[in-house]
């Protein structure tokens, strides 16, 4: 489908907007946006919309934010039958709001719901209810830097029931959060500890899925890397890389191929495609298969690896800079701006993204 359409020709479902009666002031939203952080402050609306076994997807309203009335049954409270998305709206020079590869976006969420035994959304609902909440809430996207407003869309089982069967009465949100730049004074390296001790999925498992619980099996490994001094955790199946607790991986070779895990058990992340994407349109080679741990410290030993590399929507590119477990730790050549070419590709897709260079590949889409 074009993503060019106007809303109202692709929304099947239209938006009953109720404004909020008393939002934020433009004195504390300013005060917000100067210093928003992450995830700690929240826009004056949010999209709702139901689903039911036999009235599919109805009621979808942008309505003021507000806590959600749940019963203390609804199968998710027990079930976890739970995805979400995650991505961000951002401010070009002249004022205007895009996403990026929101499609993407939307067919992930559908493909966790498949994993989930939950109802797909329809692209085209997804989309209108990310353009719903940014209209509403367009004063919220904040300008400048690498800012933006991180848009969060869930869904799950809201039927009170205990059977354990998949819920005939869903829920879907977006929510909204302003985001500041990740990285205030550049980018910075990360040192990454590798979990031999629990694992995030399975063959089979729901790994592949954006959904709550893998994030919660993450928690337990994440605090012990904080606690071995490192900032994110890196986990294994069978000795193969997978990934981080929230980023994909990619190493880069002496000759120039990127390497990354291919694997049924992680999140395909929308910004390692598009990364790999762009280094291929250099000219360089991309390998998509099992990497082993071994393979990745005898390359860094022999010069081989030059460079590794987490990535995904909040930070785009974090250079790994340590890669500690228990009997061993490797350390990484950081590169120079000028050298690396993790960093070099992270420019070219914040330009994209921030609407600094022409989108060639049609991945902006207007709110
Ligand atoms: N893996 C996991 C487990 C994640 O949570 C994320 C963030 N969504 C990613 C990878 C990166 O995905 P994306 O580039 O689409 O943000």
């Amino acid at each position: 489908m074009s993503l060019s359409l106007p809303l109202t020709d692709i929304s099947p479902l239209q938006f009953a907007v109720t404004q909020n009666p008393s939002p934020r002031s433009d004195a504390e939203r300013a005060e917000i946006l100067a210093n928003p952080g992450f995830g700690q402050f929240f826009t004056d609306h949010m999209v709702q919309i139901h689903w039911s076994e036999r009235g599919g997807w109805h009621r979808a309203a942008v309505e003021p934010y507000a806590k959600i009335s749940l019963d203390p049954a609804a199968a998710v409270l027990h079930y976890a039958q739970e995805i979400f998305e995650g991505l961000k709206a951002y401010r070009h020079a002249d004022g205007s709001i895009w996403s990026f590869r929101p499609d993407q976006n939307g067919l992930r969420l559908q493909r966790s719901a498949r994993r989930l035994a939950l109802p797909e959304l329809p692209l085209d609902t997804f989309l209108a209810s990310l353009r719903s909440i940014v209209q509403a809430d367009a004063a919220w996207v904040p300008e400048g830097g690498e800012t933006s407003l991180y848009l969060r869309p869930f869904m799950f089982a809201s039927e009170a029931f205990l059977g354990v069967r998949a819920a005939r009465k869903v829920y879907y949100f977006v929510i909204a959060s302003p985001a500041g730049a990740y990285f205030k004074g550049g980018v910075l390296p990360v040192s990454i500890w590798l979990s031999t001790d629990y694992a995030r999925a399975a063959h089979g498992g729901t790994g592949a899925a954006k959904t709550g619980g893998n994030y919660a099996a993450s928690l337990l490994p994440q605090q012990e890397a904080y606690a071995q001094g490192c900032d994110q955790v890196l986990f294994l199946q069978d000795g193969y890389l997978e990934e981080l607790g929230g980023m994909n991986l990619v190493l880069v070779k002496k000759d120039g191929t990127l390497v990354t895990p291919a694997s049924d058990s992680i999140l395909e992340g929308i910004t390692r495609d598009s990364l790999l994407q762009l280094a291929e349109e250099r000219g360089h080679t991309i390998e998509r298969r099992p990497v082993s741990v071994d393979e990745w410290r005898e390359g860094v030993a022999s010069g081989d690896i030059v460079e590794a590399f987490a990535c995904g929507t909040a930070a785009v590119v974090n250079p790994i800079a340590q890669l500690k477990s228990t009997d061993f730790t490797i350390e990484l050549p950081v590169l120079g701006e000028g050298e690396s070419l993790a960093m070099s590709l992270r420019k070219e897709l914040t330009d994209i993204q921030y609407g600094r260079i022409e989108d060639t590949h049609g991945w902006l889409y207007r709110l």
